[in-house]
């Protein structure tokens, strides 16, 4: 049976980066489970369709195909239609619209069963929101990794300068806020902590700390 760690938590937790290098410690594929919801959130955008229509991101799923492939850093690579779109998943207006487009059900029932089909046929690191509560609820190791708000923002602003964006630092606070807002907030499959989890602050921890810890908690 395949093994699964779920690493779930809000908006710049550090995530993404954790993952990556838990899996490569124990030799486990990543899964970037936001890095699919930008996908439909990019292609609202490249297609001019309204996010906040479910039917019209519905139809979108239909008739576009989205595909997926290991990237040589570990990270997800997304192809719409054979093209890769990588590099457009956070770009400030897919960021901005993507937790609309995660609350549609089509949208999630979709998703999820991309990311079953995934985790049973390959050991993973899947991080996300619901990953521990819905996608896997019977993942090997559940992790719910948090950090202050301000140190979330702290590390967008990072990732947004290396991207070449400049953002302003209250901007990205707010920006982050409302989004694990509207994550928390959703009737399908909100950002929760499974009951099963074991809660990782990373406000002040090395991440090395934090990647130690979570392969601790697989070999145990
Ligand atoms: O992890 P990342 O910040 O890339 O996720 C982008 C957005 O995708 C989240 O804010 C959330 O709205 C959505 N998402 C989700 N369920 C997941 C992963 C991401 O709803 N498992």
């Amino acid at each position: 049976v395949p093994v699964s760690i779920a690493i779930d938590g809000p908006a710049g937790a550090g995530k993404s980066t954790v993952a990556k290098l838990v899996a490569k410690r124990l030799n486990l594929m990543y899964v970037d489970t936001g890095a699919m919801y930008r996908a439909v959130a990019y292609l609202c955008v490249k297609d001019g369709v309204d996010g906040r229509v479910e039917r019209a991101v519905r139809e979108l799923l239909d008739t576009h195909k989205i595909t997926f492939e290991q990237g040589a850093d570990n990270g997800l690579r997304v192809f719409v239609d054979g093209v890769e779109v990588t590099a457009r998943l956070r770009d400030p207006e897919v960021s901005a619209l993507v937790s609309t487009v995660a609350t549609h059900p089509a949208v999630r029932s979709q998703l999820t069963d991309w990311q079953r089909d995934f985790a049973a046929r390959h050991s993973v690191v899947m991080d996300g929101r619901d990953i521990g509560t819905v996608v896997l609820p019977n993942a090997t190791v559940k992790v719910f990794l948090t950090a202050a708000p301000e140190e979330r923002a702290r590390r967008r602003q990072q990732e947004y300068h290396q991207m070449g964006y400049e953002v302003a630092f209250d901007d990205i606070v707010r920006s982050v806020i409302e989004r694990d807002k509207k994550d928390s907030e959703r009737a399908l499959a909100p950002l929760r902590e499974a009951e099963d989890a074991v809660r990782i602050d990373s406000t002040d921890k090395p991440i090395e700390y934090v990647v130690d810890e979570i392969v601790q908690l697989v070999e145990n």
